[in-house]
């Protein structure tokens, strides 16, 4: 069955896997991204596959702005019925000298960010009686990571309401995961790299017991099942995809 799904992030990185992934399942595709150059490239990638499919720039961080978004999806493409959170923003420093703007930045985008998009998916599923929220959270709300108390502490908050919405979203027919990735080769992977933050890919291979790291489709893999029919009976999970590095 063709439904609408909206990606955040959908310019890059996994969230573009995912968008393509979602396009050969079938259904129409909304790419978000607060580079709107991105979301129309990938866009136009999507639709010379036959996908069809809107490009939108958007801060997630903006309600009004996350409120027009989903408004034209639902002109364009239809009612929301699955929603991928994929955006987000990397932070790195010393817990002693994190700047309070850093702080609620990321907050900003990794928490309130994907608060919004869910609040203003929700509707469209409540009405459909069906849907799906997958949410990309991080390893490291897993396990901690040093100098990335902001990075960690949003992403704790992704993996908690993603329990709170399964629970009280489940009568609906609403399913809501997440995904920690950890180790996926992405845009914001070499940029970490390019500063130094994460050690080179040989060097982070070994840390892996599979011997390698990820890439966007092994993450949009696990995202297309999650959002099938077939997923009905998985809620509330946190799903890792991460080659054995968090057991
Ligand atoms: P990426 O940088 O390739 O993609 C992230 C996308 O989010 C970009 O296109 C960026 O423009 C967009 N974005 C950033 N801020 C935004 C905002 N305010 N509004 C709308 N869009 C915004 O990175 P990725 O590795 O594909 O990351 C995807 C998700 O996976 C992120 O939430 C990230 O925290 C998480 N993650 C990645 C890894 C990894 O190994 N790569 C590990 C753990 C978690």
């Amino acid at each position: 069955m063709s439904r609408v799904a909206v990606v955040t992030g959908g310019g890059s990185g996994m969230g573009e896997s995912t968008c393509h992934e979602l396009g050969r399942r079938g259904h129409k595709v909304a790419v978000l991204d607060l580079d709107e150059a991105a979301a129309q490239r990938v866009a136009d990638d999507l639709r010379a596959d036959g996908v069809t499919a809107v490009g939108i720039g958007a801060d997630v961080t903006d309600r009004q702005v996350m409120a027009d978004s989903f408004a034209t999806v639902r002109s364009e493409l239809g009612p929301t019925t699955i929603l991928v959170t994929s955006a987000g923003l990397f932070g790195f420093s010393p817990f002693v000298d994190l700047r309070i703007e850093d702080w609620e930045r990321v907050i900003a985008v990794n928490l309130t960010g994907t608060f919004h998009a869910c609040q203003l998916a929700v509707p469209d599923m409540l009405d459909a009686g069906w849907g799906r929220i997958i949410m990309i959270s991080s390893s490291s709300a897993q396990r901690g990571s040093p100098e990335m108390a902001h990075y960690a502490a949003s992403k704790g908050g992704v993996v908690s309401l993603t329990r709170s919405l399964a629970r009280e979203y489940a009568p609906h027919g609403i399913t809501v995961n997440n995904i920690p990735p950890s180790g996926i080769e992405t845009p914001m992977q070499h940029q970490q790299q390019a500063a130094g933050i994460l050690p080179p890919t040989e060097q982070m291979a070994a840390n892996i017991p599979i011997g390698h790291l990820g890439t966007g489709d092994d993450i949009a893999a696990m995202v297309g099942f999650l959002s099938s029919d077939e997923a009905g009976f998985i809620t509330g999970q946190t799903i890792g995809v991460n080659g054995g590095a968090v057991m």
